[in-house]
């Protein structure tokens, strides 16, 4: 289980301590479809390499197999390419120092940017700590998740996206990051019921994301499940990703 030292360490979905992945990549695969399409659209389409998209493709899948809207409607949105899908050593630069920030225990400096590799030490720190990070339509997901929990966590991703979570985030702490951590783990649940069976939501985001229940009104404890649950077409128009302006950031050696 992850221990996050503040609130910041946000947009986390799930335990990050992996267990042993039944379909973790080694690098074997020749993946994505024979013509090497994807299904999805990448944060950086430059670092594309086909073991990654094949472990995308395996969540779509189960995404595509699930009967719940909930599942049909993350797929659309992220083969419509209202979300970005990438890995973690894909950060945009601004991005990468969100999360520097957001894990402070890792000491990480703008200029490690460089060290941001596939296979590299920083790589895997990062991994260690994230299962999954958004920030306006990006979403980065760590290696080595099996396919289920990996479309656990689109769903969870993409339900931060919908809601424009890394800015309501912060509206009012700690109310405003217990509803939309919530929100998202509901509707991961939805999906995998069997991961969080036995477990109080409500609690569990309490406790994961270090948050002060007291500070939280009685009201809220009791009926935390606020919309946007569903990722539909209409959510999609309200949400106009296109909008979102980024500040550009130095990560300059
Ligand atoms: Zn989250």
């Amino acid at each position: 289980m992850l221990v996050r030292l503040s609130i910041l360490a946000a947009f986390v979905a799930g335990a990050a301590c992996a267990a042993p992945s039944d379909d973790a990549d080694d690098g074997s695969g020749t993946g994505g479809k024979a013509d090497g399409s994807s299904r999805f659209i990448e944060v950086d389409p430059s670092h594309s390499n086909p073991t990654f998209r094949t472990y995308i493709h395996k969540a779509l899948d189960l995404l595509e197999a699930d009967r719940s809207e909930l599942a049909n409607l993350t797929l659309k949105s992220i083969e419509g390419g209202y979300v970005k899908i990438d890995e973690l050593s894909d950060l945009t630069c601004e991005d990468f120092l969100r999360v520097a920030k957001d894990l402070p225990d890792l000491h990480i400096q703008p200029s490690d940017y460089v060290n941001l590799t596939p296979r590299s030490e920083l790589t895997a720190d990062i991994t260690n700590e994230l299962d999954g990070y958004m920030w306006s339509n990006r979403i980065y997901v760590s290696r080595g998740q099996t396919s289920k929990r990996l479309a656990a966590t689109l769903i969870h991703e993409v339900n931060h996206v919908v809601n424009k979570s890394e800015v309501g985030y912060y509206d009012d702490l700690p109310t405003s990051a217990f509803l939309h951590e919530y929100r998202s783990f509901y509707a991961e649940s939805q999906f995998d019921p069997e991961e969080y069976e036995g477990i109080d939501l409500v609690d569990y985001v309490i406790t994961n994301y270090e948050l002060d229940r007291t500070k939280i009104p009685a009201a809220i404890l009791a009926a935390p499940l606020t919309p946007i649950l569903l990722p539909t077409p209409d959510a999609w128009r309200e949400r106009d990703v296109d909008s979102d302006v980024e500040t550009p950031g130095d990560c300059s050696p």
